[in-house]
């Protein structure tokens, strides 16, 4: 049962800390998450992407197993569909792409989120990361916008 909505969906998350464990269902993680009002419990496992020892384990049937060992920032991440590019592809390593998590239809195939539960969130992480395809991104953006305006003129005339 999902410790916020109290509904038994059967496809609840389980997010073990070393003392504390929360129980929350995929509706009521998309809300908190984009009302950044989710608090998971402290970890003191090592996170598969970062090697920090502060992550907690993240287990459900979603419908198949899953099973993560991330930090809070990077759980938020998974969990809200914005994991940044790196991470996704250090997961893809181990994990199947095929797992409900890491679907293409919420990445794209260099690892940018498609759907991410806070659109705001993630542009602003995203440029708060150094990476190179982001750099290409950015500077694909930047003519596009460029085009787009000179249209826009040759409209206006
Ligand atoms: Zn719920």
């Amino acid at each position: 049962m999902c410790d916020f909505c109290k509904e038994k969906t059967g496809v609840d998350y389980i997010i073990k800390g070393s003392k504390e464990t929360l129980q929350i269902c995929p509706n009521c993680i998309v809300k908190e998450i984009y009302n950044d009002t989710l608090h998971l419990p402290k970890g003191n496992f090592e996170s598969e992407i970062s090697k920090a020892k502060t992550a907690v384990k993240i287990t459900g049937e979603l419908p198949d197993d899953i099973e993560y060992t991330l930090t809070e920032n990077e759980a938020i991440r998974l969990l809200g569909y914005m994991l940044l590019p790196e991470e996704y592809k250090i997961l893809t390593k181990t994990h199947s792409p095929s797992e409900f998590l890491l679907h293409d239809d919420f990445y794209d195939e260099d690892g940018y989120a498609l759907q991410p539960v806070d659109d705001e969130r993630y542009e602003y992480m995203l440029a708060n990361t150094k990476d190179k395809i982001l750099d290409e991104r950015i500077r694909e953006n930047a003519s596009f916008k460029e085009t787009n305006n000179i249209i826009n003129l040759i409209d206006e005339r």
